[in-house]
């Protein structure tokens, strides 16, 4: 460890009171064209700029750069357990396929500036559309693919692409789901006409093509295969993409993205947080419509000049031993999941978990979502490797909240994401005052205090006013940003997540954060995952009600077991967190309502509990979940 290294109070203070020292050094992680002339301007609060007058560019960094050396190494990893297929891409390899697609993206006329929407699902061809978008200055802006018609509709006519590009389908379970006609009906719907629609014909589905609009990416990449489309070199501050992302209105959100900072942050957060070596494999199971995905599937991997896996497919398919059957093939030395993901792992026989040779692996990484303790134990004992948790948002593209063990090795608390990481200086804030709270244990919203670090979002796409009255003005008294989250922080600096501030819910004038009560819960050794909501009580203002899903739900067919189970239940919260937490019911289910990517739809929940329209579901994973609850709450 170097004497940089020796100490991470010291890393994290200097990276804030010397803060310029200290990103001018990550600044060194990438290559410039043109070094910055200025680290950080916060002439214009809140508005950041980092690394201002430097060029570079995010596809050299990523791609290019690595030929000189690890030409002939692996660079992307594509495997799908939904079609069998499996095919490993070198940097060179990588290289060829990420030029045809830019130069097919710049015979449409997409050039530096312009935006390209990608609907696809986990092939290598979204990489290779992200990678040619920055190759040529151009902003992708990814739609998950699990995304229905009118909310791709939304992000079209808000990003207004001049390309689409996308798939005839994806594949879920074994099953296919075509994307082409929730893409048509897209179009048809939004005021925005994309010049073309790039479409991968996978052979899933028929997918028919618009004379004139829509292109086989088949038969353009035939054309442009010798292509050799430069670099451009941008500036720092030049947006590298967007991403939506939903707030508490129903319009998303554009976060909008740099190029240097970001760059600079990702290659920052290998070597201090993922410890991360050049030639080492990566697999982090996030879609590349999440920023999980865009960070640390694509670009972050790809700096360090890493291997990287892309996996289309389910972790219990074929069997729950998929995960780590690829771990010991491609001898993957980093993972980074989703505590939900291990939820789903830890109701299947653990047996698989020991079945593969994962001893290339060395830590595990798991965000997007609070893990709870007994989930971290589960797969901690399970995999005997360090398990480590970190809090992050998609405005921020990269963890706010961790260990950062490249700095200083430093033990995990499980129920807490970590220390606050370099460069964020992280605050509790009473949300009535806008006082900064300093004690210990005391609970308050998490928010940072300008400038964000490099790789934060710039700005909201086309609306500055909605960025700053969203992020930096929810606090009374102060200009500082809210990530809406409640947190506590103990005496070392351990902070722990307590849920949405838009989640909190009041019982009998006492704040509860359902969080707390869910953990509570969810240490019952016959509990496999639990969501705690706030339902009106014409009483106590509000109650909590718990949804658990069952270890063995055989066991509780009849009403005896399942009366015996949630008075229990009850006195465990009783017990733990006190009568005023207890919820007024457990109704015990098979599946929680969320989102393909693992977020609990609490509103949703919430609404049905309250037998009120649960609202938009687009994005919901199963309906039966909703369903099976409206069912039990007649
Ligand atoms: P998203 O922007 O969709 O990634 O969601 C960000 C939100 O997810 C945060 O504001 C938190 O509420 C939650 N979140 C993300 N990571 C964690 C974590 N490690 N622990 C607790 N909550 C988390």
């Amino acid at each position: 460890m170097s004497d940089e290294h020796a100490n991470f109070a010291e890393f994290h203070r200097r990276s804030i009171e010397d803060r310029d020292a200290f990103w001018a050094e990550q600044a060194r992680l990438i290559e410039w064209q043109t070094p910055p002339q200025q680290i950080c301007d916060w002439s214009n609060p809140p508005f950041a700029r980092w690394f201002v007058g430097g060029t570079t560019n995010l596809c050299h960094n990523a791609v290019d750069r690595h030929l000189a050396e690890r030409a002939q190494q692996p660079a992307l990893i594509a495997v799908s357990s939904e079609t069998g297929s499996e095919r490993v891409y070198t940097y060179a390899e990588l290289h060829q396929e990420v030029q045809r697609m830019a130069a097919v993206l710049q015979s449409f006329g997409v050039q530096k500036g312009d935006r390209v929407l990608i609907y696809m699902p986990m092939i290598a061809e979204a990489a290779f559309a992200m990678l040619a978008c920055v190759r040529i200055g151009a902003l992708h802006s990814v739609v998950f693919g699990g995304f229905a018609s009118s909310s791709l509709a939304t992000r079209i006519e808000d990003a207004e692409p001049r390309v689409i590009v996308s798939a005839d389908a994806g594949s879920r379970g074994g099953k296919v789901v075509p994307y082409k006609p929730l893409l048509d009906e897209a179009l048809a719907l939004s005021s925005h006409k994309p010049e073309a629609v790039v479409l991968v014909d996978r052979g899933l589905a028929p997918a028919a093509l618009q004379s004139g609009r829509d292109h086989d990416w088949a038969a353009l990449r035939e054309q442009h295969l010798d292509a050799q489309v430069p670099c451009v070199w941008v500036e720092a501050t030049h947006p590298s993409y967007t991403l939506y992302t939903s707030g508490t209105t129903g319009r998303p959100k554009g976060v909008q993205r740099d190029t240097g900072g970001y760059a600079v942050a990702l290659a920052a957060s290998m070597r201090h947080i993922f410890m991360a070596e050049p030639g080492q494999t990566y697999f982090c199971t996030s879609d590349i419509g999440w920023v999980v995905g865009h960070s640390y599937i694509i670009y972050a991997p790809l700096l360090a000049g890493m291997a990287t896996v892309m996996y289309e497919g389910l972790p219990i398919r074929p069997d729950a031993g998929i995960w780590w059957s690829l771990v010991e093939k491609y001898r993957v030395t980093h993972m980074f999941s989703a505590p939900t993901a291990v939820r789903v792992l830890k109701k299947q026989d653990p047996e698989y978990l020991r079945k593969h040779d994962i001893s290339s692996l060395k830590a595990l990484w798991l965000a997007g979502e609070p893990l709870d303790e007994p989930t971290a134990n589960w797969i901690s004992d399970a995999l005997r490797i360090p398990i480590i948790d970190n809090y992050w948002q998609t405005e921020t593209g990269w963890p706010i909240l961790t260990l950062c063990n490249g700095v200083q090795p430093q033990p995990s608390r499980f129920g807490s994401p970590g220390k606050a990481v370099y460069g964020y200086n992280v605050k509790l804030i009473d949300e009535a005052t806008g006082e900064e709270l300093t004690e210990p244990n005391q609970k308050g919203v998490v928010a940072i205090e300008g400038p964000l670090p490099p790789g934060c979002l710039q700005t909201v796409w086309r609306d500055d006013a909605r960025f700053v009255e969203t992020y930096w003005k929810s606090i009374p008294n102060r200009l500082i940003y809210s990530t809406f989250d409640w947190g506590i922080r103990d005496a070392d600096g351990y902070y722990f997540i307590l849920g949405r501030t838009d989640d909190v819910i009041n019982v009998a004038g006492h704040r509860l954060g359902t969080r707390e009560i869910e953990e509570c819960i969810a240490g019952h050794p016959r509990i496999a995952e639990v969501a705690v909501v706030g339902v009106a009580d014409t009483l106590k203002g509000q109650s909590a009600m718990a949804f658990a899903v069952p270890r063995d739900a055989a066991g509780l067919q009849d009403e005896a077991a399942r009366q015996a189970l949630e008075a229990e239940i009850m006195k465990r919260v009783d017990a733990q967190l006190g009568a005023v937490a207890r919820p007024s019911r457990v109704l015990f289910v098979n599946l929680l309502p969320k989102t393909r990517s693992g977020k609990l739809l609490r509103r949703a929940l919430q609404a049905v509990a309250e037998r009120r329209d649960p609202g938009d579901l687009t994005t919901m994973e199963d309906p039966a979940a909703l369903r099976e609850i409206q069912a039990q709450l007649g």
